[in-house]
């Protein structure tokens, strides 16, 4: 599997936030102010699915933008959206804001809207994706293992520490972790808390996302700290 950073930084800093396209057809989060990013070192053509973690602006507020790109270059002809309940009626609203109504037709006909539920399986395509509630305040928000070609990877999406950080941790030859803060709180896991799990499963490769430059310093001497445009290649273990 490939695994493609669009952003890795949180809403603060000038980088993009967290995003990644994986393998050119799965789109994961669509963070405010990526679609420009998106459209220029990406190719959005392919995309096929879109896995939306939560409603946050940095997950969630440029969908719109990459549903019209795809309307507009009509590719492919149907998606699928993984996301947690009220997606499309959150997009709609969106769409009603912004005075956007051509996509309403597009979303009808076009996307299949799949709910996220703890523990719920979906198979799109070859990806076999597992949906993990989180902790994120009480946000409906979501971290998903996602399997293909015997490779499993984890996402965190935004969690501070809870039993299924680790129950995703405990699944995956990577995992793709929240490390926004140095302070721990409910929101967030912080770079202490990331790096006493790295030691503790040393089985599972661990990639920080969603830094901060504060969590990042504190955390850069002990993991690798990916970089926006960087390309992961995975393989079967
Ligand atoms: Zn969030």
């Amino acid at each position: 599997m490939k695994v493609k950073i669009v952003g890795c930084y949180c809403t603060w800093f000038k980088e993009l936030s967290t995003s990644f396209i994986i393998d050119d057809n799965m789109l994961f989060d669509v963070p405010a102010g990526s679609f420009k990013t998106l459209l220029t070192e990406n190719k959005l053509d392919n995309i096929e699915y879109i896995v939306i973690s939560h409603f946050h602006s940095d997950h969630f507020a440029d969908l719109h933008a990459v549903i019209d790109y795809l309307n507009q270059h009509n590719v492919p002809q149907n998606i699928k959206i993984l996301a947690p309940k009220g997606c499309k009626e959150r997009l709609q609203t969106l769409l009603k804001t912004m005075e956007v109504f051509h996509l309403n037709q597009f979303i009808d006909e076009k996307i299949t809207f799949i709910d996220c539920e703890n523990n719920k399986i979906v198979k799109l395509g070859d990806y076999k994706i597992k949906c993990f509630k989180m902790l994120h305040q009480t946000l409906d928000a979501y971290g998903f293992t996602i399997e293909k070609d015997g490779v499993k990877l984890g996402f965190t999406g935004d969690s501070a520490m809870c039993n299924n950080v680790v129950k995703i941790i405990k699944h995956c030859d990577t995992i793709f972790i929240d490390t926004a803060t140095i302070v721990e709180n409910n929101k967030h896991l912080s770079a202490q808390e990331v790096l006493s799990l790295a030691n503790e499963y040393k089985t599972c490769n661990f990639i920080p996302i969603h830094m901060t430059y504060k969590s990042r310093d504190y955390i850069k001497d002990y993991l690798s700290i990916p970089t926006q445009g960087q390309e992961y290649i995975f393989q079967k273990r």
